[in-house]
Protein backbone atom coordinates (compact mmCIF):
# COMPACT_ATOMS: atom_id res chain seq x y z
CA UNK A 1 0.00 0.00 0.00
CA UNK A 2 1.41 3.45 -0.51
CA UNK A 3 2.06 5.76 1.84
CA UNK A 4 -0.07 8.94 1.10
CA UNK A 5 1.64 12.37 1.52
CA UNK A 6 1.07 14.14 4.50
CA UNK A 7 -1.99 16.61 4.38
CA UNK A 8 0.08 19.47 2.75
CA UNK A 9 2.51 17.52 0.62
CA UNK A 10 5.13 17.66 2.68
CA UNK A 11 6.92 16.37 5.79
CA UNK A 12 4.71 14.79 8.05
CA UNK A 13 4.77 15.36 11.67
CA UNK A 14 5.51 12.39 13.06
CA UNK A 15 8.82 10.17 11.44
CA UNK A 16 9.75 7.82 14.26
CA UNK A 17 7.73 4.60 14.84
CA UNK A 18 5.49 4.06 18.39
CA UNK A 19 7.27 2.15 21.09
CA UNK A 20 7.45 -1.53 19.58
CA UNK A 21 5.58 -4.34 20.89
CA UNK A 22 5.58 -6.71 22.03
CA UNK A 23 8.24 -5.38 25.07
CA UNK A 24 10.83 -8.18 26.03
CA UNK A 25 14.36 -8.68 28.17
CA UNK A 26 16.86 -10.94 29.82
CA UNK A 27 13.83 -12.33 31.50
CA UNK A 28 11.32 -13.59 28.89
CA UNK A 29 14.83 -15.10 27.76
CA UNK A 30 16.07 -16.66 30.93
CA UNK A 31 12.36 -18.17 31.16
CA UNK A 32 12.32 -19.91 27.92
CA UNK A 33 16.00 -21.53 28.27
CA UNK A 34 14.84 -22.95 31.43
CA UNK A 35 12.03 -24.24 30.22
CA UNK A 36 14.19 -25.87 26.74
CA UNK A 37 16.70 -27.32 29.61
CA UNK A 38 14.06 -28.66 31.67
CA UNK A 39 12.73 -30.86 29.52
CA UNK A 40 9.18 -30.27 30.50
CA UNK A 41 7.78 -28.48 27.62
CA UNK A 42 4.00 -29.59 28.64
CA UNK A 43 1.89 -28.38 31.24
CA UNK A 44 1.10 -31.80 32.30
CA UNK A 45 4.75 -31.69 34.03
CA UNK A 46 5.77 -28.59 33.88
CA UNK A 47 5.82 -25.56 36.44
CA UNK A 48 4.85 -22.66 34.61
CA UNK A 49 1.92 -22.97 33.54
CA UNK A 50 0.55 -24.08 36.98
CA UNK A 51 2.31 -20.59 38.51
CA UNK A 52 1.43 -18.45 35.66
CA UNK A 53 -2.50 -19.59 36.65
CA UNK A 54 -1.64 -19.00 40.33
CA UNK A 55 0.04 -15.87 39.46
CA UNK A 56 -2.95 -14.36 37.39
CA UNK A 57 -5.73 -15.29 39.15
CA UNK A 58 -4.32 -13.85 42.05
CA UNK A 59 -3.54 -10.77 40.17
CA UNK A 60 -6.98 -10.39 39.15
CA UNK A 61 -8.62 -10.78 42.17
CA UNK A 62 -9.78 -14.48 41.40
CA UNK A 63 -9.40 -17.45 43.06
CA UNK A 64 -8.57 -20.06 39.89
CA UNK A 65 -7.16 -19.94 36.44
CA UNK A 66 -6.79 -22.45 34.14
CA UNK A 67 -4.67 -21.49 31.09
CA UNK A 68 -5.72 -22.43 27.41
CA UNK A 69 -3.86 -22.09 24.40
CA UNK A 70 -5.79 -18.95 23.11
CA UNK A 71 -8.49 -16.41 24.05
CA UNK A 72 -10.83 -18.01 21.26
CA UNK A 73 -10.91 -21.54 22.90
CA UNK A 74 -10.89 -19.47 26.24
CA UNK A 75 -14.36 -18.53 25.53
CA UNK A 76 -15.72 -21.86 24.37
CA UNK A 77 -14.28 -23.74 26.87
CA UNK A 78 -16.11 -21.34 29.45
CA UNK A 79 -19.47 -21.90 27.91
CA UNK A 80 -19.05 -25.91 27.73
CA UNK A 81 -18.15 -25.77 31.47
CA UNK A 82 -21.50 -23.41 32.21
CA UNK A 83 -23.21 -26.40 30.69
CA UNK A 84 -24.33 -24.34 27.03
CA UNK A 85 -25.32 -26.01 24.44
CA UNK A 86 -27.83 -26.21 21.26
CA UNK A 87 -30.97 -24.44 22.11
CA UNK A 88 -29.44 -22.30 24.00
CA UNK A 89 -28.80 -18.29 23.81
CA UNK A 90 -25.80 -16.43 25.06
CA UNK A 91 -26.26 -12.43 25.27
CA UNK A 92 -23.83 -10.11 24.19
CA UNK A 93 -22.79 -6.83 22.69
CA UNK A 94 -22.23 -6.52 18.80
CA UNK A 95 -19.46 -4.24 19.48
CA UNK A 96 -16.66 -6.50 20.27
CA UNK A 97 -14.19 -9.13 18.13
CA UNK A 98 -15.72 -11.42 16.18
CA UNK A 99 -15.02 -14.57 19.04
CA UNK A 100 -17.32 -13.38 21.70
CA UNK A 101 -19.80 -14.30 19.65
CA UNK A 102 -18.59 -17.47 17.36
CA UNK A 103 -17.94 -18.99 20.56
CA UNK A 104 -21.77 -19.32 21.10
CA UNK A 105 -22.00 -20.92 17.32
CA UNK A 106 -19.34 -23.19 18.63
CA UNK A 107 -21.05 -24.84 21.00
CA UNK A 108 -24.06 -25.02 19.25
CA UNK A 109 -26.14 -21.94 21.02
CA UNK A 110 -27.37 -19.12 19.53
CA UNK A 111 -25.88 -15.26 19.90
CA UNK A 112 -28.09 -12.63 20.61
CA UNK A 113 -27.00 -9.23 21.05
CA UNK A 114 -27.79 -6.37 23.00
CA UNK A 115 -27.26 -2.45 22.07
CA UNK A 116 -24.27 -0.52 23.80
CA UNK A 117 -23.85 2.11 25.92
CA UNK A 118 -22.81 5.34 23.88
CA UNK A 119 -19.60 5.95 26.47
CA UNK A 120 -18.76 3.24 27.72
CA UNK A 121 -19.46 1.13 24.09
CA UNK A 122 -19.88 -1.92 26.56
CA UNK A 123 -23.32 -3.63 26.42
CA UNK A 124 -25.83 -1.20 27.90
CA UNK A 125 -27.78 -3.12 31.31
CA UNK A 126 -31.16 -1.34 30.79
CA UNK A 127 -31.70 -3.19 27.66
CA UNK A 128 -30.86 -6.92 28.47
CA UNK A 129 -34.08 -7.52 30.27
CA UNK A 130 -35.89 -6.90 26.87
CA UNK A 131 -33.87 -9.69 25.18
CA UNK A 132 -33.95 -12.44 27.72
CA UNK A 133 -36.16 -15.34 26.94
CA UNK A 134 -36.85 -18.66 27.98
CA UNK A 135 -33.57 -20.23 26.37
CA UNK A 136 -31.47 -17.49 27.59
CA UNK A 137 -28.62 -19.20 29.87
CA UNK A 138 -25.95 -16.76 29.81
CA UNK A 139 -24.91 -13.43 29.64
CA UNK A 140 -21.22 -12.41 28.63
CA UNK A 141 -20.29 -8.92 28.73
CA UNK A 142 -16.96 -7.34 27.05
CA UNK A 143 -14.52 -5.12 28.74
CA UNK A 144 -14.16 -3.21 25.58
CA UNK A 145 -10.63 -2.03 25.05
CA UNK A 146 -9.82 -2.56 29.01
CA UNK A 147 -12.73 -0.51 30.14
CA UNK A 148 -15.03 -2.34 32.78
CA UNK A 149 -18.59 -2.97 31.34
CA UNK A 150 -21.25 -1.66 34.09
CA UNK A 151 -20.82 -5.26 35.97
CA UNK A 152 -23.23 -4.21 38.62
CA UNK A 153 -26.08 -4.23 36.11
CA UNK A 154 -25.55 -7.15 34.45
CA UNK A 155 -25.05 -9.38 37.42
CA UNK A 156 -28.35 -6.96 38.97
CA UNK A 157 -30.19 -8.50 35.76
CA UNK A 158 -28.32 -11.83 36.10
CA UNK A 159 -29.55 -12.68 39.45
CA UNK A 160 -33.08 -11.87 38.89
CA UNK A 161 -33.52 -14.09 35.75
CA UNK A 162 -31.02 -16.87 37.20
CA UNK A 163 -28.52 -16.79 34.36
CA UNK A 164 -24.91 -16.98 34.62
CA UNK A 165 -22.34 -14.42 33.68
CA UNK A 166 -19.29 -14.90 31.52
CA UNK A 167 -17.16 -11.71 31.16
CA UNK A 168 -15.07 -11.46 28.44
CA UNK A 169 -11.91 -9.89 29.78
CA UNK A 170 -9.71 -10.71 26.22
CA UNK A 171 -9.02 -7.00 26.79
CA UNK A 172 -8.89 -6.15 30.37
CA UNK A 173 -5.93 -7.27 32.51
CA UNK A 174 -5.94 -5.24 35.24
CA UNK A 175 -9.19 -3.59 35.01
CA UNK A 176 -11.50 -3.44 37.88
CA UNK A 177 -15.04 -2.22 38.50
CA UNK A 178 -15.30 -0.27 42.01
CA UNK A 179 -11.94 -1.97 43.46
CA UNK A 180 -12.28 -5.30 42.38
CA UNK A 181 -10.61 -6.40 39.25
CA UNK A 182 -12.41 -7.91 36.26
CA UNK A 183 -12.43 -12.17 35.47
CA UNK A 184 -14.26 -13.32 38.26
CA UNK A 185 -16.95 -11.02 39.26
CA UNK A 186 -19.69 -13.10 37.69
CA UNK A 187 -19.01 -16.81 37.11
CA UNK A 188 -16.09 -17.09 34.58
CA UNK A 189 -13.63 -14.57 32.86
CA UNK A 190 -11.80 -14.94 29.99
CA UNK A 191 -8.52 -13.10 28.62
CA UNK A 192 -6.35 -13.26 25.62
CA UNK A 193 -2.55 -13.18 25.48
CA UNK A 194 -2.55 -12.88 21.91
CA UNK A 195 0.23 -10.75 19.96
CA UNK A 196 -1.37 -7.45 19.91
CA UNK A 197 -2.61 -7.51 23.42
CA UNK A 198 -1.26 -5.74 26.45
CA UNK A 199 0.61 -8.77 27.95
CA UNK A 200 1.40 -11.89 25.34
CA UNK A 201 3.05 -14.94 24.35
CA UNK A 202 1.94 -14.26 20.77
CA UNK A 203 -0.91 -16.70 21.80
CA UNK A 204 -2.29 -17.28 25.07
CA UNK A 205 -5.95 -17.37 27.29
CA UNK A 206 -7.10 -18.33 30.68
CA UNK A 207 -10.54 -19.24 32.22
CA UNK A 208 -11.09 -17.41 35.65
CA UNK A 209 -13.51 -18.54 38.57
CA UNK A 210 -14.03 -18.11 42.42
CA UNK A 211 -16.06 -21.50 41.84
CA UNK A 212 -14.06 -24.26 42.82
CA UNK A 213 -16.86 -26.63 40.64
CA UNK A 214 -16.12 -24.09 38.14
CA UNK A 215 -12.89 -24.47 38.14
CA UNK A 216 -12.65 -28.37 38.13
CA UNK A 217 -15.20 -28.60 35.25
CA UNK A 218 -12.82 -26.21 32.93
CA UNK A 219 -9.83 -28.28 34.06
CA UNK A 220 -11.29 -31.38 33.57
CA UNK A 221 -12.69 -30.11 29.82
CA UNK A 222 -9.24 -28.98 28.62
CA UNK A 223 -7.85 -32.12 29.73
CA UNK A 224 -9.20 -34.46 28.06
CA UNK A 225 -12.24 -35.45 31.27
CA UNK A 226 -9.50 -36.49 32.92
CA UNK A 227 -10.10 -35.51 36.89
CA UNK A 228 -7.60 -33.74 39.25
CA UNK A 229 -5.88 -37.02 40.96
CA UNK A 230 -7.51 -39.40 38.70
CA UNK A 231 -5.48 -42.16 36.11
CA UNK A 232 -4.10 -41.06 33.09
CA UNK A 233 -6.79 -43.24 31.23
CA UNK A 234 -9.52 -42.03 33.64
CA UNK A 235 -11.97 -39.85 31.52
CA UNK A 236 -15.16 -38.98 33.38
CA UNK A 237 -16.46 -36.68 30.87
CA UNK A 238 -15.85 -36.03 26.55
CA UNK A 239 -13.33 -32.45 27.37
CA UNK A 240 -10.30 -31.82 24.44
CA UNK A 241 -6.77 -31.32 24.75
CA UNK A 242 -6.86 -27.02 25.39
CA UNK A 243 -3.33 -27.37 27.21
CA UNK A 244 -1.18 -24.20 27.06
CA UNK A 245 2.49 -25.11 26.91
CA UNK A 246 5.14 -24.09 28.87
CA UNK A 247 6.62 -22.02 26.48
CA UNK A 248 3.90 -19.62 26.88
CA UNK A 249 3.74 -19.71 30.52
CA UNK A 250 7.00 -19.19 30.93
CA UNK A 251 6.79 -15.74 28.80
CA UNK A 252 3.72 -14.42 30.39
CA UNK A 253 4.80 -15.19 33.69
CA UNK A 254 7.84 -12.51 33.07
CA UNK A 255 5.38 -10.01 31.12
CA UNK A 256 3.08 -10.21 34.02
CA UNK A 257 6.29 -8.93 36.04
CA UNK A 258 6.02 -5.96 33.81
CA UNK A 259 2.59 -5.33 33.47
CA UNK A 260 1.79 -3.15 36.86
CA UNK A 261 4.41 -0.36 35.37
CA UNK A 262 3.23 -0.85 32.19
CA UNK A 263 -0.58 0.05 33.39
CA UNK A 264 0.35 2.67 35.60
CA UNK A 265 2.59 3.82 32.25
CA UNK A 266 0.04 3.64 29.86
CA UNK A 267 -3.02 5.01 32.26
CA UNK A 268 -0.60 8.42 32.83
CA UNK A 269 -0.23 8.60 29.16
CA UNK A 270 -4.03 8.13 28.65
CA UNK A 271 -4.58 10.99 31.13
CA UNK A 272 -1.99 13.68 29.42
CA UNK A 273 -3.37 12.49 26.25
CA UNK A 274 -7.40 13.03 26.89
CA UNK A 275 -6.48 16.64 28.16
CA UNK A 276 -4.14 17.93 25.36
CA UNK A 277 -7.04 16.30 23.27
CA UNK A 278 -9.06 19.17 24.74
CA UNK A 279 -7.61 21.18 22.12
CA UNK A 280 -8.75 19.75 19.33
CA UNK A 281 -12.40 20.01 19.00
CA UNK A 282 -14.27 16.98 16.96
CA UNK A 283 -11.84 14.47 18.61
CA UNK A 284 -13.36 13.68 22.08
CA UNK A 285 -11.62 10.85 24.33
CA UNK A 286 -14.61 8.69 25.83
CA UNK A 287 -15.16 9.34 29.43
CA UNK A 288 -13.94 6.69 31.80
CA UNK A 289 -17.09 5.73 34.36
CA UNK A 290 -16.21 6.62 37.45
CA UNK A 291 -16.84 3.24 38.74
CA UNK A 292 -14.02 2.01 36.76
CA UNK A 293 -11.27 2.43 39.57
CA UNK A 294 -8.78 0.63 36.90
CA UNK A 295 -8.93 0.99 33.12
CA UNK A 296 -6.85 -2.11 31.50
CA UNK A 297 -5.85 1.06 28.64
CA UNK A 298 -5.72 -1.64 25.54
CA UNK A 299 -7.44 0.98 23.40
CA UNK A 300 -7.90 4.68 23.38
CA UNK A 301 -11.04 5.31 21.86
CA UNK A 302 -12.05 8.47 20.49
CA UNK A 303 -15.00 10.24 19.50
CA UNK A 304 -14.80 11.74 15.86
CA UNK A 305 -17.41 14.50 14.49
CA UNK A 306 -17.12 15.34 10.96
CA UNK A 307 -18.35 19.08 11.05
CA UNK A 308 -15.17 20.04 13.35
CA UNK A 309 -12.99 18.45 10.02
CA UNK A 310 -14.99 20.24 6.77
CA UNK A 311 -16.97 17.63 6.85
CA UNK A 312 -14.58 14.70 6.33
CA UNK A 313 -15.42 11.21 7.38
CA UNK A 314 -13.56 9.45 9.94
CA UNK A 315 -11.93 7.28 7.47
CA UNK A 316 -10.77 10.24 5.80
CA UNK A 317 -9.52 11.75 8.54
CA UNK A 318 -7.68 8.43 9.63
CA UNK A 319 -5.65 8.18 5.94
CA UNK A 320 -4.30 11.68 6.39
CA UNK A 321 -3.62 10.97 10.79
CA UNK A 322 -1.81 7.51 9.22
CA UNK A 323 -0.10 10.17 6.56
CA UNK A 324 1.39 12.30 9.33
CA UNK A 325 2.55 9.34 10.79
CA UNK A 326 -0.06 8.03 13.53
CA UNK A 327 -0.11 4.84 12.49
CA UNK A 328 -1.03 2.80 15.37
CA UNK A 329 -4.88 3.52 14.56
CA UNK A 330 -7.54 1.94 13.62
CA UNK A 331 -11.59 2.52 12.87
CA UNK A 332 -12.28 -0.17 14.91
CA UNK A 333 -14.86 -3.63 14.83
CA UNK A 334 -17.49 -2.92 11.96
CA UNK A 335 -20.62 -4.42 14.58
CA UNK A 336 -20.98 -8.27 14.90
CA UNK A 337 -24.57 -8.25 13.20
CA UNK A 338 -23.53 -6.82 10.23
CA UNK A 339 -20.74 -9.01 10.19
CA UNK A 340 -21.16 -11.82 7.16
CA UNK A 341 -20.41 -15.02 9.02
CA UNK A 342 -22.64 -13.77 11.76
CA UNK A 343 -25.44 -13.39 9.71
CA UNK A 344 -24.80 -16.42 7.30
CA UNK A 345 -24.82 -18.66 10.36
CA UNK A 346 -27.69 -17.32 12.14
CA UNK A 347 -29.79 -17.62 8.37
CA UNK A 348 -28.39 -21.55 8.10
CA UNK A 349 -28.63 -22.46 11.58
CA UNK A 350 -31.25 -20.65 13.38
CA UNK A 351 -33.22 -19.36 9.87
CA UNK A 352 -32.85 -15.59 11.88
CA UNK A 353 -33.27 -13.58 8.48
CA UNK A 354 -33.91 -10.21 9.94
CA UNK A 355 -31.54 -8.97 12.60
CA UNK A 356 -33.23 -5.43 14.31
CA UNK A 357 -30.20 -3.01 13.99
CA UNK A 358 -28.47 -1.62 16.87
CA UNK A 359 -28.40 1.90 16.52
CA UNK A 360 -25.39 2.64 18.93
CA UNK A 361 -23.33 0.28 18.19
CA UNK A 362 -23.83 0.92 14.54
CA UNK A 363 -22.76 4.85 15.26
CA UNK A 364 -19.92 3.80 17.35
CA UNK A 365 -18.42 1.58 14.04
CA UNK A 366 -18.69 5.11 11.93
CA UNK A 367 -17.68 8.31 14.76
CA UNK A 368 -15.08 6.14 16.43
CA UNK A 369 -11.19 6.16 16.19
CA UNK A 370 -8.94 4.01 18.36
CA UNK A 371 -5.33 4.67 19.04
CA UNK A 372 -3.68 1.13 20.28
CA UNK A 373 -1.81 0.78 23.67
CA UNK A 374 1.72 0.65 22.94
CA UNK A 375 0.90 4.27 21.58
CA UNK A 376 0.26 4.59 24.75
CA UNK A 377 3.90 3.64 25.63
CA UNK A 378 5.42 6.58 23.99
CA UNK A 379 6.54 9.47 25.82
CA UNK A 380 5.34 12.86 26.11
CA UNK A 381 6.79 14.91 22.95
CA UNK A 382 5.68 11.41 21.51
CA UNK A 383 2.38 11.86 22.30
CA UNK A 384 2.22 15.53 21.16
CA UNK A 385 2.71 14.57 17.97
CA UNK A 386 -0.89 12.48 17.65
CA UNK A 387 -2.66 15.94 18.85
CA UNK A 388 -0.73 18.20 16.37
CA UNK A 389 -1.18 16.15 13.37
CA UNK A 390 -5.04 15.84 14.37
CA UNK A 391 -4.15 20.22 14.46
CA UNK A 392 -2.42 20.35 11.49
CA UNK A 393 -5.37 18.45 9.49
CA UNK A 394 -8.13 20.30 10.92
CA UNK A 395 -6.37 23.74 10.06
CA UNK A 396 -5.95 22.42 6.42
CA UNK A 397 -9.66 21.28 6.20
CA UNK A 398 -10.88 24.80 7.52
C1 LIG B 1 -8.54 -10.92 21.45
C2 LIG B 1 -9.97 -11.11 21.81
C3 LIG B 1 -10.59 -12.37 21.86
C4 LIG B 1 -9.94 -13.63 21.33
O1 LIG B 1 -8.71 -13.91 21.88
P1 LIG B 1 -7.61 -14.70 20.99
O2 LIG B 1 -6.54 -14.97 21.98
O3 LIG B 1 -7.19 -13.77 19.90
O4 LIG B 1 -8.25 -15.93 20.48
C5 LIG B 1 -11.89 -12.46 22.31
N1 LIG B 1 -12.58 -11.37 22.68
C6 LIG B 1 -12.04 -10.14 22.61
C7 LIG B 1 -12.86 -8.97 23.06
C8 LIG B 1 -10.73 -9.96 22.17
O5 LIG B 1 -10.22 -8.74 22.10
Amino acid sequence: MSNPLAIDGGTPVRSQPFPAWPVFDHREERALLEVLHSGHWGALTGTKVPAFEKAFAQFQDAAYGVCVPNGTIALELALRALGVGPGDEVITTPYTFIATASAAFAVGARPVFVDIDPDSLNLDPDRLEAAITERTKVIAPVHIGGHSADMDGVLRVAAAHGLRVLEDAAQAWGASWRGRRVGALGDLGIFSFQSSKNITAGEGGIVLTNDAELAELCWSIHNVGRVPGGEWYQHERLGSNLRMTEWQAAVLLAQLERLPEQLALREANARYLAERLAAVPGLTPLPTDPHVTQHARHLFAIRFEPAAFGDRSRDEFLAAWRAEGIAATSAGYIPLHQSPAIRRALESRFEVHDLPSFPVAERAAQNTLWLFQNALLDDRAGLDTIVEAALKIQRAWG
